[in-house]
């Protein structure tokens, strides 16, 4: 039923071809990743339900547990991981992407934190997506990012911190919120609409209300599983204030950092 292809990594990989793709509109090459659990809880049915048609889902690469990794849909095509989402304006998100399937069985299935070694593995093909593509290291998000009010995945428990210290996304080192700055459903319009603005000026999809609404409820939860996570990981790595002066990263993590510390914890 489906054709074979070339892996665009020289990393291991396996190919398990999926039919679930199509050309990528207006757009020459990907320039955002995103991340997803698989939130079944065996892996081996979650890429067999990427590769079958009846699904109408896919995704570029999965990888599993052990850290093997598996390409369905070649880069140059369009995916279809991303379903109705937005970032920064951009709203056919699968022709702007390339997608991630890390196994895990999800909020839904029994939570479990990723291992080492599928994390090493997220870490080496994204640095390798990021240099083939010239993919900027800000643009490598959660789907949770990119579908707030849908989706949760990969979750709290995705180690974005270790990422971050591999040269690979966001981070935003957490800072207790100061009463006086906190922002709850019942501050003033005008607070929650600076709140609002700094997350539609991070790539949210968020509108201008003035009111803590469930756009903006879920805004702030997706920002908080992406950079307030309960992940155990050390929090003080030497290298990483070094990382947090690139340019490359200053726009978006001064964003990030005013947000954090007008969230009110969930
Ligand atoms: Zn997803």
């Amino acid at each position: 039923m489906t054709e074979t292809f070339k892996p665009d990594t020289t990393l291991p990989v396996r190919i398990a071809a999926s039919p679930n793709h199509g050309e990528r509109i207006g757009v020459e090459r990907p320039s955002l990743i995103i991340l997803h659990y698989t939130g079944m809880q065996d892996a081996h049915e979650a890429l067999a339900r990427l590769c079958s048609p009846a699904s109408e889902v896919s995704a570029h690469y999965m990888i599993f547990e052990d850290g093997d990794i598996a390409q369905s849909v070649p880069e140059a095509r369009r995916a279809w991981h991303a379903g109705a989402s937005s970032w920064a304006g951009a709203t056919d998100i699968n022709s702007h992407s390339i997608g991630i399937e890390i196994a895990n069985p999800g909020h839904e299935h029994g939570y479990v934190s990723f291992p080492d070694a599928q994390i090493k593995s997220v870490i080496a093909l994204c640095r390798d997506i990021m240099l083939r593509n010239r993919i900027l290291p800000q643009h490598v998000l959660a789907h949770s990012d990119i579908a707030p009010t849908r989706k949760m995945d990969p979750g709290e428990k995705f180690p974005w911190q270790w990422l971050h210290d591999e040269g690979i996304g966001d981070w935003a080192q957490p800072a207790p919120a100061r009463a006086h700055k906190k922002i709850t459903p019942t501050s003033r319009a005008e607070r929650i609409a600076a709140l609002q603005h700094d997350l539609a000026r991070y790539g949210y999809d968020i509108h201008t209300s003035g009111q803590y609404d469930e756009q903006t409820s879920a805004a702030v939860r997706a920002f908080q599983r992406h950079f307030r996570c309960r992940h155990a990981g050390d929090a003080r790595r030497p290298h990483q204030k070094a990382r947090q002066g690139r340019s490359h990263f200053r726009y978006g993590l001064a964003a990030a950092l005013t947000i954090a510390q007008r969230l009110w914890p969930i």
